[in-house]
């Protein structure tokens, strides 16, 4: 597996643990719960620790059954390094402790994952200042830029109504202007997209949806895609300088972030992470196809007023998606007429789950204003697009047409 052909997408991520030698025959990464790592020479523990040798030291800092998931994720993405996480939040958590100071200026997309919304509140009340716009239109984004813009941030189709960022054409205007391009591409996945082709230079992934995909595993991770030259960030400390600059960014964020403020990856999660992800390429294309045929379903139905899909070509964004991404992903929501309560429609469904997370191997559905966007109150949710009966469907691996008669049993009962 040392020969230089290049793979495809599955081959890549089922051999890759091999090509950094196999310990005692196995084939699956071993588990390393060892917490610290020592070594025969104190010489050599205190090379380890300055950087002048490879090797493990402490746990939070790195492990070799995280390490085996960030080369495999870096493979995903096509990357250059990838620094893994407890958490997808932990993750973009970390570009704000290891990038932004007070002062700085971020560009976010509006449309956005409900944490991250709160995490931005955070950082503006804690002196950075963060622009929210309609990203599903570069010009938005180009008229927030400031002086102090560090990053521009965005999801690729957002959850839960599925606008899709202009994510060309905000790559090319981050390029032209030197600002560090943030992705996370949680809701498509390394498998149906890689933002490094948009020019994006991290990218973020919550390895707890489509990447882990069973339901069974919280995870993060970061990606530097080699997209950004770092020479253009003014944050990075002196220290982190000695590395060749294509590493600055991420030296600093393993330090000042992974390190100093320790949301780390345990070994055991990701161990099924790992043996998640070897199936990510099969779950999705069905996941995709069953989400096609319930958007369908669910349009074609007098009783639904709306369904928000990319697969869709009612969908603003369908061409766009159809131009960037192998497929259309699992995450799907749809609003009922006035006069169906949407509690009692999800108390009907038999086969999906109200509850939340997404991209598990089982349809997940949820009452997003009640619930995961509760907190943010009746008029952020209006300017998101979000109407109190909307329900967001993660769309699982059930047999087609077990799915869809589900979904259509309960609006006739
Ligand atoms: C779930 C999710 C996150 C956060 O990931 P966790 O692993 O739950 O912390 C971030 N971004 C998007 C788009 C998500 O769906």
């Amino acid at each position: 597996m040392n020969d230089k052909k290049t793979y495809g997408f599955t081959t890549t991520i089922l051999h890759s643990d091999r090509q950094k030698g196999i310990e005692h025959g196995s084939l699956h990464k071993p588990i390393h719960t060892s917490v610290t790592f020592g070594y025969e020479d104190a010489r050599q523990l205190a090379e380890v620790f300055q950087g002048k040798q490879p090797g493990y030291r402490y746990g939070r800092q790195g492990n070799p059954t995280v390490a085996a998931l960030e080369d495999k994720i870096t493979k995903m993405e096509d990357g250059k390094s990838t620094i893994c996480f407890a958490t997808g939040m932990a993750a973009i958590g970390a570009i704000v402790q290891g990038l932004l100071r007070e002062g700085d200026h971020v560009v976010s997309s509006a449309f956005l994952f409900g944490n991250t919304n709160s995490l931005w509140m955070t950082v503006g009340a804690q002196g950075a200042k963060v622009s929210m716009v309609d990203a599903t239109d570069v010009k938005n984004v180009e008229a927030a830029i400031t002086a102090n813009t560090r990053l521009v941030f965005v999801e690729t189709i957002a959850n839960p109504r599925t606008q899709v960022a202009d994510l060309k054409r905000i790559g090319e205007l981050c390029r032209e202007r030197g600002i560090l391009y943030v992705v996370d591409n949680t809701m498509t996945s390394p498998y149906l997209f890689r933002p490094k082709t948009v020019g994006a230079g991290l990218v973020v992934n919550s390895l707890t949806k489509s990447i882990g995909g069973h339901g069974n595993a919280l995870g993060g991770a970061l990606t530097d895609t080699g997209e950004f030259d770092w020479t253009r960030y003014p944050h990075i400390a002196e220290n982190y300088k000695k590395n060749p600059a294509p590493q600055w960014g991420m030296a600093q964020i393993r330090a000042k972030a992974l390190r100093d403020f320790g949301g780390s990856l345990g070994p055991e999660a990701a161990h099924h992470i790992a043996v998640g992800a070897e199936t990510i390429a099969l779950r999705q294309e069905r996941e995709c196809k069953n989400a096609l045929a319930l958007a369908q379903m669910l349009q074609a139905d007098e009783r639904v007023a709306a369904v928000y899909y990319p697969g869709l070509e009612s969908h603003p964004q369908h061409a766009l998606s159809k131009a960037l991404f192998r497929s259309f992903g699992s995450l799907m929501s749809f609003e009922l007429k006035d006069g169906i309560d949407c509690f009692d429609y999800l108390n009907r469904l038999r086969l999906a789950i109200p509850t939340s997370n997404l991209g598990d191997t089982r349809t997940l559905v949820i009452p997003v204003a009640h619930t995961i966007f509760y907190e943010m109150g009746a008029e952020r949710r209006a300017s998101m697009g979000i109407a109190e009966s909307l329900i967001r469907v993660s769309v699982g691996l059930e047999d087609t047409d077990d799915l869809v008669a589900d979904f259509r049993q309960a609006l006739d009962a």
